[in-house]
């Protein structure tokens, strides 16, 4: 099919207004990316006049999305993940191996077009790392001989579809089920009995249910479910909205990729629960980028629950119970995974998040209100309502009611998920993973706490740690700035640059600690560190700005050794070493004297 033909036939999917249109200008995208490699200039300039829209608009959608390219990639297309357990787990090596092998340079696309190989900063596979895409097909367990194995199929041209099958295995590695997996294929199956609970009973006694549950948000933040459901069937307008925050970014996380891949009938049937307790017709899960080889299985899983009346128009028989669940992919941004980007997103536009007020639920997807929340959360709510509050209440604490999914990686025996009661300790949770001659634990992620060993008695609860589901653990032969490094590349990288505070503290944040990691730090760059990250968390307009300075100020307060230990001296020191940037003006000139000196002439 030639380009322009493919183009039309993506856009063909969408209604017929330019208006609907450009709210898919990133599946769009999305599509394009994945048919052709990258979105030619005339993709784009066909793009532009279907849509009515400038086509600067769509270039600017394009950058803001790391997965979106103008120039072509290679035919084997490679991000290897560059989270901070690959690296534990040799990632940087098999990189360079990677690399030397196919005489490749990071990020550029070989000469004849074969191959190009990139970093991402998490795929979501820490628990079975280092892990690769390869044109967005997950393969895990890398080693040295695998990638040895790797470039000789790309070197031979064999299509991904005749590599070995073991490549692409990925297993769940559930280790720990309590209240919401035990039953497993209760959970795995739902037979819309939550539904019928809904139906019987009526929005509002439902909802009671989820308030005396005390069911809370399980992406960290704990805004009470019930609450949110409520505010927005409470809000008048013509249409609400239902939104599954899958964009699971947060480094560590990859528990939301196995609840998607076994447990997804159970997150939708809690979807189509909160659609009929708000009254939508529409709703979206958000799938990031990372996980597009989910996107078939969901696509069936969503069909199965259609032909079995579970899904579509009049769900059990219901008149006026219609309700559909579209997949949107994202591309790469971790802002989208804070609500109101993730819902600019949707809309087709670049994931910048919204001032607040108005919040989602009365003003979200265009405008209207909009219920957004995380996989694991609407998974809960469904199973609440078909086993009852009580049920729920038995596990966790006064304000953390339940259980809580771990993804454990990092130094430990046993990697994987764990679901625990909320208020297990961080100390039993290393001993059941098998963690030994622990030195840190990293709970929540880039943006959540980092605790030393010695405080492994506190508990996993919305009062104490709080967590979406991260937890890393770092024995005494790691190096934690080397974690702290990461994580301050990682969000001067993300922050979407919208406002100051985060764009620029987050470059000056990574810039300090590259000088503390490379010994040239004072304890002038110390007070500097504190001053920006108290600005940061003070004054970004989202919670990227706000969080990102974490593990920078985790590091000054809880390891105050580490740091001591790197520090130069007590003086000043620059960035850089100004003497030797000269040289290259000293050997332009053929001037050594002691004047061309900046040490000589000060
Ligand atoms: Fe963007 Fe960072 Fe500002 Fe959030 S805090 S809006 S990510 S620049």
């Amino acid at each position: 099919m030639k380009q322009d033909e493919i183009i039309k036939a993506i856009i063909a999917s969408a209604g017929d207004s330019p208006e609907t249109r450009r709210q898919y200008l990133l599946q769009y995208l999305c599509q394009i990316q994945h048919r052709l490699s990258y979105i030619p200039g005339d993709a784009i300039t066909q793009l532009a006049a279907m849509l009515q829209m400038p086509a600067a608009g769509i270039r600017g959608v394009i950058g803001f999305y790391a997965f979106l390219h103008e120039q072509p990639r290679g035919d084997y297309d490679i991000l290897l993940s560059d989270s901070i357990t690959d690296h534990m787990l040799g990632s940087r090596m098999l990189l360079q191996q990677l690399c030397n092998s196919l005489g490749v340079e990071i990020g550029v696309p070989r000469a004849d077009g074969r191959v190009t190989v990139a970093t991402t900063s998490c795929t979501g596979i820490c628990d079975q790392g280092p892990a690769m895409l390869v044109n967005g097909q997950v393969i895990s367990r890398l080693s040295g001989s695998r990638i040895d194995r790797i470039c000789k199929l790309i070197e031979t041209g064999t299509n991904i579809s005749q590599w070995p099958a073991e490549f692409f295995q990925l297993e769940d590695n559930i280790r720990r089920r309590d209240l919401l997996l035990a039953d497993e294929t209760a959970a795995a199956s739902p037979d819309g009995s939550a539904l019928r609970v809904l139906l019987e009973s009526g929005a509002d006694a439902l909802l009671d249910v989820i308030e005396k549950s005390g069911l809370r948000g399980r992406g960290g933040a704990g805004f009470r479910t019930a609450m949110k459901w409520r505010f927005c069937k409470q809000a008048a307008a013509d249409n609400h909205y239902v939104v599954c925050n899958a964009d699971e970014g947060e480094p560590g996380t990859f528990k939301d990729r196995v609840l998607l891949d076994s447990y997804a009938d159970s997150v939708f049937e809690g979807m189509t629960l909160c659609a009929g307790v708000i009254g939508a017709s529409r709703g979206y899960l958000y799938l990031r980028g990372e996980y597009r080889y989910l996107l078939e299985p969901l696509a069936a899983v969503l069909q199965q629950r259609r032909e079995n009346g579970l899904l579509g128009q009049r769900i059990l028989g219901k008149d006026g119970f219609d309700f559909d669940i579209e997949i949107h992919l994202g591309a790469g941004a971790y802002i989208c995974g804070e609500e109101s980007s993730l819902i600019e997103s949707l809309e087709g536009k670049r994931g910048i998040p919204r001032n607040r007020p108005p919040f989602p639920v009365t003003h979200g997807f265009l405008k209207k209100p909009t219920v957004v929340n995380n996989v694991e959360t609407f998974m809960a709510a469904a199973r609440i309502a078909a086993l009852g509050a009580d049920w729920f209440c038995i596990a966790g604490t006064a304000e953390s009611t339940g259980t809580k999914l771990l993804s454990i990686s990092g130094d430990c025996e046993r990697p994987g998920i764990y679901e625990y009661p909320f208020g297990v300790t961080i100390k039993q949770v290393l001993e059941d993973c098998g963690a030994t001659n622990t030195q840190a634990v990293q709970v929540a992620g880039a943006a959540g706490t980092t605790l030393p060993v010695a405080e492994a008695g506190r508990c996993i609860a919305f009062e104490d740690v709080s967590t979406g589901g991260s937890f890393m653990i770092f024995n005494n032969e790691r190096k934690l700035l080397d974690m702290v490094q990461n994580f301050a590349h990682f969000f001067a990288h993300e922050s979407c640059g919208f406002c100051t505070p985060c764009r620029v503290g987050g470059s000056l944040l990574k810039d300090l600690v590259d000088k503390l990691v490379n010994g040239h730090a004072t304890q002038y760059d110390i007070t500097a560190m504190q001053q920006i990250g108290a600005l940061m968390k003070r004054t970004s307009l989202c919670g990227l700005g706000s969080t990102a300075p974490n593990p920078v100020l985790d590091l000054l307060e809880r390891f105050p050794q580490l740091v001591e230990d790197r520090l130069a001296h007590s003086g000043y020191e620059p960035a850089f070493d100004l003497d030797a940037a000269l040289q290259e003006a000293r050997d332009i000139t053929g001037r050594d004297d002691a004047g061309a000196h900046i040490e000589a002439s000060t």
